[in-house]
């Protein structure tokens, strides 16, 4: 299986068959498992196989198929399932913070990120910000002495592109570990792991579930970091990934290629009917030549992604009439989706930040973040030269 593409590996890696010989992957919604033998259960205590389980808190062979499966797409050793995306950031920095400890983290980040991140400066963590775009600034605050750099690959929700091999080959020489959210890029086309990443982290509620039914997360790492320093805090603290969840999720890998790569090929084609729009003051979209780091993202992702921010030169009104014009995206604050949602950062993601950190992060009044979905391209572009006039 190590020889095949991730395509391949999305839709026969980590599948376990029962007795039964079943096709499609079972859903075990079992909360515990029998011993044969008090021995039996003796000895999986002490020992737990790669086949056994002990409590679904733990581990269940749902949530392991799954767990498998998006290690061997990304191309990591292993893989833990847990409840929702930001369960996978807190229980990756928690298992490994101690106080004094030196976080370098890009200052453009999801805002539950950035709340961890915080939080975590009450234990005497020390976490200092760099504009992630920078390699300057990226090479002056990883000093020796750093234990961890935390970046989104793409950020949320001005689509700033992170060099990952760059930053990475930084964190390595003090002896870092680069942990990625790569949830907007998504494995797609763009292994976080091949880039230099040593954790990666998805939200599987985006792009991997992509129909906005159930919250899911996952950490994938070397085999040490997994099982050695994650899973022993994880299975302790009760994050645990509802198998049911996790069968979704597993089942949605065997499409998520395909969906992301129309969702991808509909993003570039808005972009390029939107390019120059005299009612836009700003359009962001890595795959378009304009982009600030298109050089970094073509390099990263053989795509452009499937988001879009476009900044309506009339402010807030004008971002507000155009959202009450569309017709076919729903306004809604999730992504990766089918149906294809739009968001006003500013007064609802992004609400609670400082006028003036909006400000730094390009969070304008008139920012509109587009998650392109599965519809027609040419009615989405339709749609949205309508509302935009
Ligand atoms: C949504 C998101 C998360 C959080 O995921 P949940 O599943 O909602 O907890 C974390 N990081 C990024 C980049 C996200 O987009």
């Amino acid at each position: 299986m190590d020889d095949w593409k991730a395509k391949t590996k999305a839709v026969h890696g980590g599948v376990r068959r029962s007795q039964y010989g079943e096709v499609a992957e079972a859903i075990f919604l079992t909360q515990g498992f029998v011993y044969a033998s008090p021995e039996q259960a003796e000895a999986r205590f002490v020992e737990c196989g790669p086949d056994e389980f002990i409590y679904a808190r733990y581990g269940n062979p749902t949530v392991r198929m799954f767990e498998d499966r998006l290690a061997a797409i990304e191309g990591c050793e292993d893989g833990f399932g847990v409840a929702s995306g930001m369960a996978a950031v807190n229980v990756t920095l928690m298992a490994v913070a101690k106080p004094g400890m030196r976080i370098v983290a890009a200052r453009a980040l999801f805002g539950s990120c950035l709340y961890i991140l915080e939080w975590l400066a009450n234990f005497g963590v020390e976490v200092v910000y760099v504009d992630g775009r920078a390699e300057a600034e990226w090479r002056a605050a990883i000093t020796p002495g750093t234990d961890l750099v935390f970046v989104e690959t793409i950020s949320n929700p001005t689509l700033e592109v992170i060099d990952l091999a760059a930053v990475a080959g930084l964190a390595h020489v003090v002896g870092a570990l680069m942990v990625v959210d790569n949830t907007f890029a998504s494995p797609v086309g763009a292994s976080a792991a091949a880039q230099g990443a040593d954790v990666v982290i998805y939200s599987t509620t985006k792009h991997i579930d992509g129909g906005g039914r159930g919250l899911g997360g996952v950490v994938l790492g070397s085999a040490e970091f997994i099982r050695g320093t994650f899973e022993p805090y994880a299975k302790h603290t009760g994050a645990a990934l509802s198998p049911f969840n996790a069968w979704m999720h597993l089942k949605a890998l065997e499409t998520l290629d395909l969906r992301v790569r129309a969702m991808a090929a509909s993003a570039a084609r808005i972009a390029a009917a939107l390019d120059g729009h005299p009612k836009l003051a700003r359009l962001v979209y890595p795959g378009l030549g304009s982009h600030p780091e298109h050089a970094v993202a073509a390099r990263q992702m053989d795509h452009g992604g499937t988001m879009l921010a476009l900044d309506l030169a009339g402010g807030k009104a004008a971002a507000f009439s155009f959202l009450n014009a569309l017709h076919i995206p729903v306004i809604s604050n999730n992504l990766g989706d089918a149906k294809s949602i739009v968001t006003h950062p500013a007064t609802t993601t992004h609400q609670r930040l400082p006028d003036e950190q909006k400000k730094l992060l390009g969070i304008t009044p008139g920012l509109v973040r587009f998650s392109v979905g599965l519809e027609d391209a040419g009615d989405l572009v339709a749609d949205i030269l309508a509302a935009l006039e």
